[in-house]
């Protein structure tokens, strides 16, 4: 009789323990069992060997043992652990994020299953619905597709079990590299080995290498101004741990945003690249991450949950664009990559680089208390100047402009000039839609989700938004943000546009409605729209310049796959003079043709309650600015904003990061918010506004004993901003405290003692987002 210990995919659970029946040999740590949870078989994860019971317990035995040797390596099944009570979530949580996809069923995960059509006839077959649509998306592909991507859309092995029957298709047990870089292939990038890294580059570089070379767990701060080169030393850096034989993740924000960065390292490292990212199909993934467990590769490129990517030599963690709030994973376990990677660093004796031009709070402020090295590349290479800002006071433009501008003067004359140099153009809106609001003139009454307390943002005809996922701080999550109800950007929808196929979108929960021709309420047609986003920019730039060729760049523009990496390539080659989007387009890119950066309302966020939101908009403004003069002609920067005396805006325009720091610093040490005291964020969901307050209050006075000890304090309960959610109301409440430890300890013990809280509260250790 051996005992093992094992996790499952439950929220909060803890381990699980089960015998392993003699029948069956002892599976390794980090190997996959099917065990028996409640009623259901479910697929597990072995975590520990000599796991310990009370006399007399109970103990059931594995079903079935998955894999002779462990699919994860052991320090991942260890990094998972930790995860896992740092941030509060089950161990089965944590360790579902590092599992390859298709881990979780039955058929082993090293083999690739391909499924090809056969015949395809008109004959008179009775189909289902699902068997059809199978038919339809393999009839598309000649070659096959694998079993996990077909799962992935919907195709069950049941539906493909049918059609094998008939002889409409045949599968095959192949193992199939497909290769991701032909999609994220960008024409043109490649290195050069033969450039001269710039004085400033060169010191950097020689102090890199330094701590690179001692071997030891290091954290390195490399603070660039944007267009320093940055990358160049990213490079270079990697080369030098390969060759000493240890191997490189490089983690990005989010990868189809920086095509030309894995286009660049492939133009390198060759084929011992591998890249791991959510955007790749279920089969392409999961070919990557085998190639990583079998050692075939030097360095891996990826998003946060490369993190846990089974590297077993690993000597350097590059965290591109640290401040990045897409490194925060924004459900359960809400970890994030940046703070997991320096653990795994910690344990795996690895040098972390954290590189950025705007630093987070958090790193700066360890750079400064000198327990992170910092190096600094003040200036651009080649001596390029940054680019220069110039602020619009929106306020002085509706005076004197009238209320419907939305492109300044100022800015509409400097687009025409780039226009007609044939230079290019960004134009950054952080809000997507055509208009945030709709409300009758009549009634007043506006367009909400019957779901959601926001208002619902409306659409021009012809969007995919199939699931529609919410991420930080992009667009709408700010649909009641002050700045909508300053701007005076109202038009009457009656008089100038025609509205057959236009829908209102909720950005949460995907509700959508078309917008009637009159008021649901009093039936007037005096409907009107509020506030502008992306898709209303593009209009109003296309009618202001007919003859420029503008493309757009927000989540809505770019469900389709591969759309993004389009537009993208085609404005890096100039087959587009003007890119419109959301902070999406303010992301690392590295655009020479760009010289002019215009900004729309630079304080979209600004109103928001939430303790990062000057951090933010420095970060996003400084970042933007960055896109323009990074290649041989100066960049200038045009920022319209309702309010041109807010520090972040007017440092943004300095690109000034110390000073911000300084002014930032001294507010969040005065209001006790992170880096200088730790938070925990959590919410509790109910079908009523009264279920969730009782529920919430019944925890926080199971909370309230451990407070005695002095270290951490509870805030709330209180209505969460977002009060209501894809139907439920949400109520929220905070713990603030020196030391993480208690406050974890104190939660679980009350999630332990309520185990019908489960599904209700959701836990968020250092939360980025606190809406
Ligand atoms: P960052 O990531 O710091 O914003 P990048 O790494 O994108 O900056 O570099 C900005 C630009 O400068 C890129 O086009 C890059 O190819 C170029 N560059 C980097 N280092 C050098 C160098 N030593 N000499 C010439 N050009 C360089
Ligand atoms: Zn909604």
């Amino acid at each position: 009789m051996a005992l093992i210990s094992v996790a499952v995919p439950v929220p909060f659970l803890d381990l699980l323990t089960y015998n392993v029946p003699d029948s069956i040999d002892l599976p390794p740590i980090g190997a996959r069992v099917r065990v028996p949870v409640g009623t259901r078989t479910m697929t597990g994860c072995v975590v520990r060997h000599d796991a310990l019971i009370e006399e007399g317990t109970d103990v059931k035995d594995i079903g079935e043992a998955l894999d002779r040797e462990p699919l994860l390596p052991a320090t991942i099944v260890d990094l998972c652990r930790w995860v896992a009570d740092y941030y509060v979530a089950g161990i089965g949580d944590a360790l579902a994020v590092a599992m390859p996809p298709g881990a979780r069923t039955k058929t082993s995960a090293f083999r690739q299953r391909k499924v090809a059509i056969v015949t395809i006839g008109g004959s008179p077959l009775t189909l289902t619905p699902k068997q059809a649509s199978a038919l339809a998306i393999l009839s598309a592909a000649p070659a096959g597709l694998p079993t996990s991507e077909l799962r992935d859309r919907g195709i069950t092995a049941a539906v493909l079990g049918g059609l094998v029957k008939r002889g409409l298709v045949a599968l095959s047990d192949e193992r199939d590299e497909r290769d991701p870089f032909e999609r994220a292939a960008m024409a043109g990038v490649s290195a050069d080995a033969t450039r001269e890294l710039t004085s400033e580059q060169r010191r950097a570089a020689d102090e890199l290498f330094a701590l690179a070379d001692a071997g030891e767990f290091r954290v390195a701060l490399l603070h660039g101004v944007t267009g320093s080169g940055k990358t160049e030393l990213y490079l270079r850096l990697a080369g030098r741990v390969c060759q000493a034989g240890r191997q490189v993740l490089l983690m990005v924000p989010e990868i189809a945003l920086t095509p030309s960065v894995a286009a660049l390292f492939r133009s390198v490292f060759g084929d011992r690249v591998a890249i791991q990212h959510s955007a790749l199909s279920g089969g392409e993934r999961h070919d990557q991450w085998h190639r990583i467990r079998r050692g075939e590769v030097d360095l891996v490129i990826g998003t946060r949950s490369a993190v846990f990517a089974p590297l077993d030599r690993l000597g350097l963690v590059i965290v591109d664009e640290e401040h990045d709030g897409s490194y925060k994973q924004e459900e359960t376990p809400r970890y994030h990559g940046r703070d997991v990677a320096i653990l795994r660093a910690s344990r795996e004796r690895a040098l972390v680089v954290l590189g950025s031009a705007t630093p987070s709070m958090e790193t700066y402020q360890n750079a400064a208390a000198g327990k992170y090295a910092r190096i600094t590349l003040g200036k651009r290479v080649l001596d390029r100047p940054l680019a220069g800002v110039r602020l619009v006071n929106m306020r002085t433009e509706y005076a004197e402009a009238g209320p419907d501008v939305v492109i300044s003067r100022d800015l509409a004359a400097a687009i025409d000039d780039r226009l007609a140099r044939r230079e290019q153009v960004l134009v950054l809106l952080n809000r997507r839609g055509y208009s945030t609001a709709v409300f009758c003139r009549q009634c007043g009454d506006t367009f909400e989700c019957p779901n959601c307390s926001v208002s619902l943002t409306v659409h021009r005809a012809g969007g995919h938004h199939e699931g529609a996922k919410n991420t930080n701080h992009e667009d709408t999550k700010n649909a009641n943000h002050e700045e909508t109800k300053n701007t005076k950007d109202k038009f009457s929808l009656r008089d100038h546009r025609d509205l057959r196929g236009w829908r209102a979108r909720c950005h949460y929960c995907n509700y959508s409605i078309m917008v009637p021709k009159a008021c649901r309420k009093c039936a007037a047609p005096y409907l009107e729209h509020a506030g502008f986003g992306t898709e209303r920019i593009e209009e109003t730039l296309r009618e202001r310049f007919p003859r420029a060729r503008i493309g757009r760049v927000d989540r809505d523009s770019v469900r389709r796959k591969g759309a993004l990496t389009k537009v993208l390539s085609m404005f890096a080659t100039g087959e587009l003079d003007v890119l419109v989007g959301t902070q999406m387009i303010a992301k690392g890119h590295d655009f020479p043709g760009v010289t002019l950066v215009g900004v729309i309302s630079a304080d979209v966020g600004l109103g928001l309650a939430d303790f990062r939101a000057s951090e933010r908009t420095f970060q996003l403004l400084t970042q933007v600015a960055g896109r323009a003069g990074r290649g041989e002609r100066t960049g200038e920067a045009v920022v319209q904003t309702l309010y041109p005396e807010h520090y972040s805006i007017q440092l943004a325009c300095r690109q000034d990061y110390p000073a911000f720091f300084e002014r930032e610093v001294v507010y969040r040490r005065g209001m006790r918010y992170p880096p200088f005291v730790a938070l925990v964020n959590g919410v509790v969901r109910g079908r009523t506004f009264d279920e969730a307050m009782q529920l919430a209050r019944e925890i926080v006075r199971r909370l309230e004993p451990a407070t005695a000890a002095g270290t951490f304090a509870i805030l709330g309960p209180a209505p969460a901003p977002l009060g209501r959610l894809r139907g439920e109301h949400r109520v929220q409440f905070f713990l603030k405290g020196a030391r993480r430890a208690d406050m974890r300890n104190a939660l679980m013990q009350v999630v332990a003692g309520m185990p019908e809280i489960r599904r209700r509260l959701t836990i968020d250790v250092d939360p980025l987002s606190v809406l």
